[in-house]
């Protein structure tokens, strides 16, 4: 019964099946464990534990007093209650951001540079507690979650760096008595809304070069994960971004997602999650012709080739398939081996994935942690019952695990066809589905074969087939013999569904940037 109420957000990536309903269930209480109040207790203690929106430099309630509560994935239990807000809040964070544009994008580079390097400096200071909240309200294995904190901390120090490269041109007249220029100009507002897998690094990746540039900006973090962000928004303030340069407000999804998209002070959305969404997104910005940036679903295949060293590739393959317990939108979704390596693979992969302890994230030793609801269990136990009912084989796992409630079995299902539900969308969980192929061109072909193409992976000892593969591959990232291929210095987007923009690099920058033609005549 409780797992019934706690899947407050069924929600499919994709277009077709599961339904989707953003349900607020606001009368659910668990009650907290010691453990979970024990980690608080310290959170506590460091001034990060924030329940109320952020705005304009001030932690605001809910207007008219609602909350929303925020779950402990591994056990169910409410860690707390948070503000749940609406549109009248959100459209008094747009103004404060809107107000606060003055201000901010009129300091120097350097200054805003020096602001974004103090915030990089206090994440890493209290990488601990952020990882630990990361823990308590995601689930990911506490290391995982310290990882992640460094890792969304170096896209703060990236775009601190790059706040003083924003460079324009000049450009060669074509007239004599003319001076031509180009200024590089901050957009103005960003509403940013972020999704639950990865609480602090999708708005890392969003906010370092929007403040960079001169822009401000309104988040909205996924419901289910908002004490990271408010955590993060508190450092941010104790590091100097001015009130009203960040704000912070949660709750009502649709209602937040809405107000930002119609206001005419917002001048960019950039989002991460859903496909679904992202088109909602992007056709409510079009009234107000807003730059829109979208990082949505992928479906990545994973091409182990005959040729490719084995070792390398049940490492890559593992740690693609397997971090985040399968809930990243790179994650390996199909797993395409050729006939000759496919029973050696298999089963050495299948050993592998045997070896991962699952647990709650808390616990020592935890490599893949808890689904995030008992929604996220229930889509991979339909996607692996369609699969099975086709004539795939379970190899591995294929059930609940047996420590119940939101955990899944690491699995391994083989003889997978690319018509299979399991092959169309993303899973998001901890099930490998692999597909047999015997070509170069039918991989290629399958790879393909998707309305997404954020990452792809191939594993080859062949330098010839890289390039001509990845070449080939209608993807926006490819890893070649590698499987953890994010970092901020390298550009991170999607090609057809997966989106549109590019975070990270110095390309990240662009989407937050306008770009002014300056023509002075009469110069002679
Ligand atoms: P996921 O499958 O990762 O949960 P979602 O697209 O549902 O993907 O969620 C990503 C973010 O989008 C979250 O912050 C969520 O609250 C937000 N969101 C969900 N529905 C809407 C909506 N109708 N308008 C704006 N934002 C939304």
């Amino acid at each position: 019964m409780i797992r019934t109420m706690f899947a407050r957000t069924l929600f499919n990536r994709t277009t077709t099946s599961l339904h989707l309903h953003h349900s607020l269930r606001c009368s659910y209480s668990r009650k907290m464990s010691t453990e979970t109040e024990s980690v608080v207790a310290g959170i506590k203690k460091a001034g990060l534990f924030q329940t109320k929106g952020f705005i304009g430099g001030k932690w605001i309630d809910a207007y008219d007093g609602k909350t929303i509560e925020v779950n402990n994935p591994a056990r169910g239990d409410v860690i707390t209650s948070v503000a749940c807000m609406g549109e009248r809040e959100t459209q008094d964070a747009i103004s404060s951001a809107y107000d606060a544009f003055g201000h901010w994008s009129k300091l120097t580079a350097a200054d805003r540079s020096n602001r974004l390097r103090n915030w990089y400096n206090s994440l890493i200071e209290h990488k601990e507690e952020l990882g630990q909240l990361i823990t308590l309200e995601q689930g990911k294995p506490l290391k995982e979650a310290i990882g992640e904190v460094v890792y969304a901390a170096s896209f703060i120090e990236f775009f601190a760096e790059e706040a003083k490269r924003v460079y324009g041109d000049i450009i060669p007249s074509t007239l004599p008595d003319r001076r031509l220029f180009v200024l590089k100009q901050p957009v103005g507002v960003v509403g940013a809304i972020t999704p639950w897998n990865f609480p602090l690094a999708m708005i890392a990746r969003k906010v370092g070069p929007a403040l960079a540039c001169g822009c401000t900006i309104v988040i909205k973090p996924s419901e289910l994960t908002p004490l990271t962000a408010l955590a993060a928004a508190e450092l941010a303030h104790q590091s100097g971004i001015p009130p009203g340069v960040l704000n912070v407000v949660m709750g009502d999804a649709a209602k937040i997602g809405t107000s930002l998209v119609e206001s005419p002070q917002v001048r960019k959305i950039t989002f991460t999650g859903s496909t679904a969404v992202g088109k909602k997104l992007m056709a409510g910005s079009a009234e107000t012709v807003k730059k829109v940036s979208l990082e949505l679903g992928g479906n990545a295949p994973c091409i182990i080739f005959d040729d490719a060293d084995l070792e390398v590739a049940l490492k890559g393959t593992l740690a693609t398939k397997f971090r985040n317990t399968g809930q990243t939108c790179v994650c390996a979704n199909r797993v395409l081996v050729q006939e000759g390596i496919y029973e050696k693979f298999t089963s050495a992969f299948s050993n592998a994935v045997q070896n991962l302890k699952v647990g709650d994230g808390f616990s020592e030793g935890v490599v893949q942690g808890p689904l995030i609801n008992e929604a996220a269990v229930l889509k991979v136990e339909s996607f692996v019952q369609d699969a099975v009912s086709k004539g795939a084989k379970v190899l591995l796992g294929g059930k609940r695990h047996s420590l119940g409630f939101t955990f899944y079995e690491p699995t391994v299902i083989g003889d997978v066809k690319n018509e299979m539900l399991i092959a169309r969308q993303e899973v998001f969980g901890p099930v490998a589905p692999v597909i047999r192929f015997k070509t170069e061109e039918e991989a290629i072909q399958i790879a393909n074969d998707t309305n997404a193409g954020l990452a792809a992976y191939i594993f080859t000892n062949s330098i010839k087939r890289s390039w001509r593969v990845s070449e080939a591959l209608e993807y926006g990232i490819v890893g070649v013999n590698e499987g953890l291929v994010s970092t901020e210095v390298a550009p991170f987007g999607g090609f057809k569904q997966s989106g549109l923009g590019r975070e990270g690099s110095k390309y990240g920058l662009d989407d937050y940037l306008e770009i002014k033609y300056v023509c002075m005549g009469n110069m002679a």
